[in-house]
């Protein structure tokens, strides 16, 4: 059984850094730090300032419980039963409860605080009546983040032609049931009516794949041969600058290692070097029974699937994935948290969450009627591809490196790396973050201080997360990396674009060389989606993140100054039909506080 600790009592956000920080972040802190839960919190919570001090719960269930307690405690008070005579009487009970006030029925007070209990007593009913059956705790925290983001990003579209933009971006790519049936598209001229479902385009070729086979999107999958040697490369990989190799990765335990420099010296395997590296330093070979010489083949052979021509989906990215779950798997909050199994699965999944991208977006694939999003049903369709990808791979001869496993592990393995890569679908991430932040905040209330998770739907939360950090980790990275990321993703998006020019499809978000703006997406990615993730893991490993909480708001006060003033003529030449917000979530059917609303000028 494992154990986690967690900051004990008040919230993070109202102790004194433990750090000490620069000038500039402090303030950032200020500013920025809080923002994102704070709006949360205030939406609906004001009156419960009084019952939860600064305690700032914004989960569902961490508030029903946090609520319960403050009912408990005046209970106590109200009545004067013996505490002892309790069965919570002990223990982290005690942490929040107040010393009893000498009430006597009929005073004031005391009428005041049986008020403020019934009043807390009701909300509480409120809350678990509108729990549905079909509705979890997990679905109401998700519900209530996507419902607020989708408000603050309504306000920040309205803003300006290029917040629209980003929302627009933030929305497609982060939420998911998006739907965009109740917003008018304006149809390009030239372009007929959307064709019925199915229907061929003449248009746009298509690759041509079976769909019984796991194919590749690009090429045939196949086997690299390249390594015969006998010996082992001291790295795993050939190449004429073993030594410099080794120093890069001496520090492969460090945040921010230089990955562009590994793939460099790597002969270009930078996936390769990493992952025997990492494998090796935590004697999973050993522990696992996995074969060195297999490990490198099979890596090898991953490596070569993932596409070279994509500026940033390729094994550089995968590498630096990789090695960025490996220095959070050590991080001292999860020491002996996990067993082997666990991390083997962990960074074997961070190794494969990408092969053969083919550097377009699910949005792009199902759009696009593409022979994936047929295959998949449009669900997680570049996941579930990459997933199939790799375990058809472990099938090549001498490619096998679980094969000494016994089928119990192999079966467990498979279906922790299945969780995590389709936890990857950067649409999930407001349900992983929404578990996250209750499983924390729900250990908070508690008051234990100590988060056990001995089962598996926790375990592999916890691990969903950290491979979801690992992948949104580029702006927490020291600046300059930071920035070459930044660089190859917008490259990326942009090559899209030009394809949906080509193919007089709607540019996507982020996707028009001639329109994005790289830097103010960057404050509005962090701001909404990467600082509130970072934040919640920092909570729940705390204070272990801390630093990578420091640079990332450093990286986000620099993208922050670095947005050009735009000219104010441009924000008023838009097109009046694209100007309108065209973004939208979609709450559930029958909910009663279901908002779809969309701001903007239409
Ligand atoms: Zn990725």
């Amino acid at each position: 059984m494992a154990a986690v600790s967690t900051p004990a009592g008040g919230p993070t956000e109202t102790r004194p850094p433990p750090l000490p920080r620069t000038f500039s972040t402090s303030i950032l802190r200020i500013k920025n730090r809080r923002s994102f839960w704070d709006k949360l919190w205030n939406e609906r919570n004001a009156r419960k300032t009084d019952a939860h001090g600064e305690d700032l719960i914004v989960t569902p269930f961490a508030q029903v419980l946090a609520s319960l307690r403050s009912v408990r405690n005046n209970f106590q008070c109200l009545t004067n039963v013996p505490s002892n005579k309790s069965r919570r009487s002990s223990g982290a009970t005690a942490v929040t409860t107040p010393q009893p006030r000498n009430l006597n029925p009929g005073d004031e007070a005391y009428l005041k605080m049986a008020m403020e209990t019934m009043e807390e007593l009701d909300w509480c009913l409120d809350q678990l009546e509108t729990i549905q059956t079909h509705r979890s705790v997990s679905d109401m925290a998700s519900l209530k983040f996507k419902r607020m983001l989708n408000k603050e990003l309504s306000h920040f579209s309205e803003s300006s032609r290029s917040g629209n933009q980003i929302s627009e971006y933030i929305c497609s790519t982060f939420l998911d049931k998006q739907q965009e049936l109740d917003i008018p598209t304006a149809l390009r001229p030239d372009e007929p009516a959307e064709p019925p479902k199915g229907a061929q385009r003449k248009e746009r070729p298509r690759a041509p794949t079976t769909m019984s086979q796991i194919s590749g999107v690009n090429r045939k999958l196949c086997h690299t041969n390249s390594f015969t040697g006998e010996k082992l490369p001291t790295h795993g990989v050939e190449t004429p600058y073993e030594d410099e190799l080794g120093k890069c990765l001496m520090e492969i335990d460090r945040w921010g290692v230089d990955m562009f420099r590994i793939g460099e010296l790597s002969n270009e395997r930078p996936l390769t070097a990493v992952a025997y590296t990492v494998f090796t330093s935590r004697d999973l070979l050993k522990t696992m029974l996995i074969q060195p010489k297999v490990l490198v083949t099979y890596m090898m052979t991953v490596e070569d699937h993932y596409v070279k021509e994509n500026p940033f989906h390729n094994s550089l990215h995968a590498a630096d994935v990789t090695q960025s779950t490996h220095v959070l798997l050590n991080t001292p909050a999860l020491e002996s948290v996990f067993t082997p199994l666990e991390i083997t699965a962990a960074l074997f999944a961070a190794c494969v969450h990408d092969v053969d991208h083919p550097g377009l977006t699910n949005q792009f694939l199902v759009n696009t009627s593409s022979e994936l999003a047929i295959m998949y049903n449009d669900e997680s369709v570049l996941e579930n591809h990459h997933l199939a990808v790799a375990f058809k791979l472990l099938c090549n001869e001498g490619c096998d490196m679980f094969a000494n496993m016994s089928r119990k592990q192999r079966q467990t393995l498979r279906k922790m790396v299945i969780d995590m890569v389709l936890s990857t679908d950067m649409s999930k991430h407001m349900t992983l973050l929404a578990d996250l932040k209750t499983m924390v905040e729900t250990k908070k209330v508690a008051g234990s201080g100590v988060l056990l998770l001995d089962n598996y739907t926790d375990r592999i939360q916890v691990l969903e997360n950290l491979v979801h950090c690992a992948d949104l980790s580029n702006p927490t990275k020291p600046l300059r990396l930071y920035r070459l990321w930044v660089e190859r993703l917008m490259e990326e998006f942009f090559r899209q674009g030009d394809k949906e020019r080509e193919a007089g499809l709607d540019i996507s978000a982020m996707c028009d060389r001639h329109s994005a703006t790289i830097e103010k997406s960057q404050v509005g990615f962090i701001d909404y989606i990467v600082h509130p993730l970072w934040e919640t893991w920092a909570d729940l490993v705390h204070p272990d993140a801390q630093d990578i909480l420091d640079t990332l708001e450093e990286n986000r006060d620099w993208y922050q100054s670095a947005i050009p003033a735009s000219p104010p003529a441009e924000e008023d030449q838009d097109d009046p039909q694209r100007s309108g917000i065209r973004f939208q979530v979609t709450l559930e059917e029958g909910d009663a506080e279901s908002e779809t609303e969309s701001a903007g000028p239409m």
